[in-house]
């Protein structure tokens, strides 16, 4: 991947990484409104709580992905497989763009026939 590729893929990640920290800000409040909780009581969680401790696992895992993907983008590993080391699929990049391998060890992965890391 070239340079000027692997700047726009950086920006899409960032991009991305800012969409989803927005979205689990509200998911945040979201959760306190169903809990109708008083407004001091309100308060002092929003100010207190760790906006990581409230997100969802898949959103924070999500955002775990991206930021390794951002940093494989530096390091210039950007769209190599982490298991074969082959190049992922650009198309599934483009859907994916934090996609860690490439399709055939995804589906080994979901087989469970790979270990994750
Ligand atoms: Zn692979």
């Amino acid at each position: 991947m070239n340079k000027t590729a692997l700047k726009e893929v950086k920006e899409k990640l960032l991009a991305e990484r800012a969409l989803l920290i927005e979205k689990l800000k509200g998911n945040d409040l979201s959760v306190d409104d169903s809990e109708t909780p008083d407004p001091v009581d309100l308060a002092v969680r929003n100010y207190s709580k760790n906006v990581m401790l409230a997100v969802s696992e898949n959103e924070s895992r999500q955002l775990a992905l991206i930021d390794e993907a951002i940093i494989r983008v530096d390091d210039k590993e950007y769209g190599q497989c982490l298991n074969c080391e082959k190049d992922i699929n650009a198309k599934r990049l483009a859907a994916i763009p934090w996609a860690r391998y490439c399709l055939d060890c995804q589906s080994l992965l979901e087989q469970g026939l790979l270990d994750d890391e």
